[in-house]
């Protein structure tokens, strides 16, 4: 019922915003037309061309039981969430969006359409606060988890079993930058009814769309790219299944972990420039990469750009952009690395990703320190190994800070 609600809200919404332009919702414009402008017309008493921050928590009705535009409480819908989940649905190609307060309350969200003896497959190196959802909370409540590794997808086909309900991946991981093949991989899950999620995350919407790729629903933190300026906590899912849409309209709403209205003013305010964003984050991220594997300092670099990134073909096929993500191994273990951090002038040392300033984090210590030593070691996540977040800074300036860190940390 609810989620019909919300729906028939979103369609009049979609109505309202096609009235005088029909641009906004066609899914043929450019990824940067649709970026600026989906979801979004001139609105209010004054035209005004940015949607207002409808910072309201009800509506009044003209008549009991009638709602104006169909907002009646602003958790089960408010216009400037509305505007922003047109406008993610969009980028993402699905026919729904719907915005949370987080990536993890998106995560919830989605594992709450599960029941308690399901089956889930998942990546075995799936961001670190996904997991501690499935192992800490969904698997208390019943739903059981096999971790694989996905780069091949026979090992998908062995994991299945008859209670297998959804299969979990990221695509380029975390903070290895493993690439597996959706298409093929969605393709398995759907053979034996089982739905595909994809944490879009580290690509955004501009690298990959899942869901083209046969992927069910994909799952944004929006805190990273999406939001882009470090300033915002958010998530989202996208789905175009009239059915599964319904469902996680249902959940948002009931549970209610649903973005503040000037989180969703931020967050429309950034996706207009992804695309510019995505294209200097990634071009800024070959040049250190290509440095870095030249340089003596160095044991390994990995990124998708990269001929010697083990996935490279698929990369190439699947991404339309390699990211702004780049992994390195130092030489001479955590000492090294930790003196490398500590140089570092431009890049700051902190954890997150995919803002437009440069980051530099140690996953062993770091965002990967609650994974038990064993794991990260099989995994590949050695003392070594640093994480950089590249921005959007000049790219000169970011390849000197590299070299006199390197220099100064030997
Ligand atoms: C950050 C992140 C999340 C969690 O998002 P929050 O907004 O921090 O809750 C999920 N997946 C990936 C890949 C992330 O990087």
């Amino acid at each position: 019922m609810l989620g019909s609600l919300k729906a028939s809200i979103y369609e009049n919404w979609m109505k309202l915003q096609g009235m005088k332009k029909e641009k906004s919702s066609n899914k043929a414009l450019g990824f940067a037309t649709r970026a600026i402008h989906a979801g979004q017309e001139p609105a209010g008493p004054v035209n005004s061309i940015m949607t207002p921050i409808y910072q309201t928590s009800t509506f009044v009705q003209p008549s009991p039981g009638e709602y104006h535009q169909g907002y009646d409480y602003a958790r089960s819908a408010n216009p400037t969430r509305t505007a922003l989940e047109a406008n993610l649905a969009a980028l993402e190609g699905a026919s729904r969006a719907f915005a949370f307060s987080s990536g993890c309350a998106a995560a919830d969200a989605v594992m709450h359409i599960l029941s308690s003896g399901d089956h889930v497959i998942c990546g075995d190196d799936v961001y670190g606060g996904t997991f501690r959802l499935f192992d800490k909370v969904f698997k208390r409540l019943g739903i059981t988890f096999s971790y694989i590794n996905l780069e091949n997808e026979e090992n998908l086909r062995a994991a299945i079993n008859p209670k297998t309900k959804m299969l979990w991946l990221e695509s380029p991981t975390n903070p290895l930058l493993k690439v597996s093949d959706i298409e093929k991989l969605a393709a398995i899950a759907k053979e034996h009814d089982c739905i595909t999620v994809v944490d879009n995350t580290f690509c955004s919407p501009f690298i990959q769309n899942p869901l083209s790729l046969g992927a069910d629903i994909v799952v944004h933190s929006s805190t990273k790219y999406l939001g882009g300026h470090s300033d915002v906590i958010g998530g989202a899912l996208m789905v175009s299944d009239t059915e599964l849409a319904e469902r996680i309209g249902f959940v948002q709403n009931a549970v209610g972990a649903v973005p503040a209205p000037m989180d969703c003013f931020l967050l429309l305010r950034s996706t207009k420039t992804l695309a510019l964003r995505i294209e200097r984050h990634s071009q800024n991220a070959q040049l250190i990469a290509e440095f870095l594997e030249t340089s003596d300092e160095v044991e390994s670099v990995t990124y998708p750009g990269l001929a010697s990134h083990p996935q490279y073909e698929l990369a190439q096929k699947q991404m339309k952009l390699a990211g702004g993500m780049v992994t390195v191994v130092l030489k001479g273990g955590l000492p090294r690395a930790r003196r490398f951090l500590e140089s570092v002038e431009i890049f700051s040392l902190a954890e997150s990703l995919g803002g437009v300033e440069s980051l530099i984090e140690h996953p062993a210590i770091m965002t990967h320190a609650t994974i038990p030593v064993e794991t990260r070691a099989a995994l590949g996540i050695s003392d070594g190994l640093v994480r950089l977040s590249v921005g959007v800074e000049a790219g000169a300036d970011l390849l000197d800070d590299v070299k006199q860190a390197l220099a100064a940390s030997s």
